[in-house]
């Protein structure tokens, strides 16, 4: 019933425990989806921010040649284009062509250099006048068009609101300045703008200007390098929240990465943002330790205190239970214990009563008689005073405050001693005691109260669990180092379980023997403490042949 109430107590504590847990696990999970979602949603806004920082950079840079380009007098067209040709580090190619002559420069056929040949043949389709020039087409708001364009304006359209008021005011401001400058330079106004040109699957830029219906078409290649070395710098130097930013072109090539990304460019990154309208095919892909899988710290770290958690909370309880189930065993021992000591106290005192009440009434005449009687009430009393004993000491060795007083003793006429003094009880038992025991002296230093009180602990179980083995053996043998005291009955010998437990206090065997003869379950545990106190040892073997043998094993002087 008092089991049943501490597991009670602890299923009361636990159950709750375990309903906390499981919902504060589910909290936690819930916030590490709304922290991953708030951290990819930032993740997102911070790289169209450097997506359209990337964009303005390249606006910029087009913006600025366009201006320079409508700016160069008509007389020196030929000279300044050829010098940027050669200098400018952003000019990768140049060209003059017009509607009626076709190309002008480079010219077609005498086109020395590999690099000019390349040059025509990769916008031959424009210079050929298969396309027509997109200043044919006055509708085009900012006069940039290419074949990929109408699909990649789709993709700005998806910018937010306040990303595409950023462009358009980078645009119009830079716009604004230079046509102004223009307007007082020409009478008409020049058209320009930028054609994105994929050719061979590889983006390029091509920007013109035309200053009016009949004249000619000029402008620049862009040198796409000199532009990358620009767009490096728009890149933040330390990514947040991701682990790093690449540059991909539309070939999935990394022309620049920012951040530790190298153990993390084969798997797909987690976002992937066009650089279009003025880098189609171009991209800005974000890779975050989230992707990779290895972003969970918070949700491990909770689960792992969660753990801790039940895991204390159960090895707590499993503790308080052991811990009461060990006070419940030991109330029920201390009750035995009391009622086992008392039931032992009363049959010798009950014993003494009697026969000293007999006598005293002057009713037993016969003299033998009453020596008899006189010698019982001596045993009794001898009992009682070792069961006192056996008390006490019990308690003081409990207390750890057992004082033990060594001295030198010859052990063999220690031991014929007390076996010859308690040999009447041997004989009252019916048994037959033999003696093996050396002849010469054998020194030992030990506390010889303590090694009496261990021997006659030991008859006494002989006597009380082997009288009806009829042999008591008490030999003593000297060894290199130690004297060995055995004590052997022709009993029913100890059980294998109980061989080691015996040693133990209160530990009797359950048995009938034992539930037939009174005991405190101390005698030998109170053996072992001693002995052991005095440098030596106490153990039970199997007697050969059937019965118990208790050896003591003391040092050596
Ligand atoms: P007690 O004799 O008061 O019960 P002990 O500590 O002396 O306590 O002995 C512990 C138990 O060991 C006994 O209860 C008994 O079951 C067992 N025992 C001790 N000596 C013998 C023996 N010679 N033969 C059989 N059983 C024994």
């Amino acid at each position: 019933m008092e089991k049943r109430s501490i597991q009670f107590y602890w299923l009361l504590i636990l159950i709750p425990a375990i309903i906390i847990s499981t919902a504060a696990f589910r909290l936690i999970y819930h916030e590490q989806e709304r922290i991953n979602t708030l951290e990819s949603a930032a993740v997102e806004e911070r790289t169209r921010a450097i997506a359209d920082t990337l964009q303005v950079t390249v606006q910029a840079v087009e913006d600025q040649l366009a201006r320079a380009m409508q700016e160069i007098p008509e007389a020196q067209l030929n000279t300044t284009l050829l010098d940027w040709e050669e200098n400018n580090p952003l000019v990768r190619n140049v060209f003059i062509w017009s509607e009626n002559q076709g190309l002008i420069y480079p010219e077609k056929g005498l086109a020395s250099i590999s690099e000019e040949r390349n040059f025509i043949a990769r916008f031959d389709g424009l210079f050929s006048g298969r396309i027509k020039w997109p200043y044919k087409n006055p509708d085009s708001d900012d006069n940039r068009s290419g074949s990929s364009n109408s699909g990649l304006l789709k993709d700005v359209q998806s910018l937010s609101n306040s990303r595409k008021e950023l462009l358009e005011i980078a645009k119009t401001e830079t716009t604004a300045s230079y046509r102004n400058d223009l307007d007082s330079l020409n009478k008409e106004p020049s058209k320009s703008g930028w054609i994105p040109w994929f050719a061979e699957n590889k983006l390029y830029i091509l920007g013109w200007v035309n200053r009016g219906e009949n004249k000619p078409v000029y402008g620049v290649e862009l040198e796409l390098m000199t532009l990358l070395s620009r767009l490096i710098n728009s890149f933040p130097e330390i990514p947040s929240g991701a682990s790093g930013y690449a540059l991909v072109d539309d070939s999935g090539r990394m022309l620049h990465q920012v951040g530790n990304i190298d153990s993390l460019k084969d798997s797909t990154p987690e976002l992937s943002i066009s650089l279009a309208p003025h880098l189609p095919h171009w991209s800005l892909a974000v890779y975050t330790a989230a992707a990779s899988g290895s972003n969970n710290s918070f949700m491990i770290l909770a689960c792992l205190l969660l753990v801790i958690f039940i895991a204390a909370i159960a090895s707590g309880g499993f503790l308080l239970m052991r811990h009461a189930k060990q006070n419940m065993l030991d109330a029920q021992q201390k009750t035995s214990f009391v009622s086992n000591v008392s039931h032992e106290l009363k049959t010798p005192l009950t014993s003494i009563r009697m026969f000293a009440e007999l006598l005293m009434e002057g009713r037993v005449k016969d003299k033998e008689k009453t020596s008899k009687y006189l010698g019982i009430i001596v045993t009794e009393s001898r009992r009682l005073t070792r069961l006192v004993n056996n008390v006490l000491d019990f308690g003081r060795l409990e207390q750890e405050n057992k004082k033990y007083h060594f001295e030198d003793i010859d052990a063999a006429a220690f031991l014929k001693e007390t076996v010859e003094f308690h040999s009447p009880r041997i004989k009252d038992a019916e048994m037959e005691c033999v003696i093996d025991i050396p002849d010469e002296e054998i020194k030992i230093k030990t506390d010889r109260d303590a090694l009496e009180q261990v021997i006659l602990n030991l008859i006494d179980n002989a006597v009380k669990y082997a009288a009806a083995g009829k042999e008591i053996l008490i030999s003593m043998k000297q060894g290199t180092a130690d004297i060995e005291i055995r004590v052997e009955d022709r009993g029913p010998g100890i059980p294998e379980a109980h061989r080691k437990k015996i040693f133990e206090k209160f530990h009797r065997v359950d048995d009938t023997l034992t539930s037939k003869t009174q005991g405190s379950g101390l005698g030998l545990s109170i053996a072992k403490k001693m002995i052991n106190a005095t440098g030596g040892d106490i153990y039970y073997e199997q007697r050969q042949g059937g019965g118990s043998s208790f050896v003591v094993k003391l040092p050596l002087r």
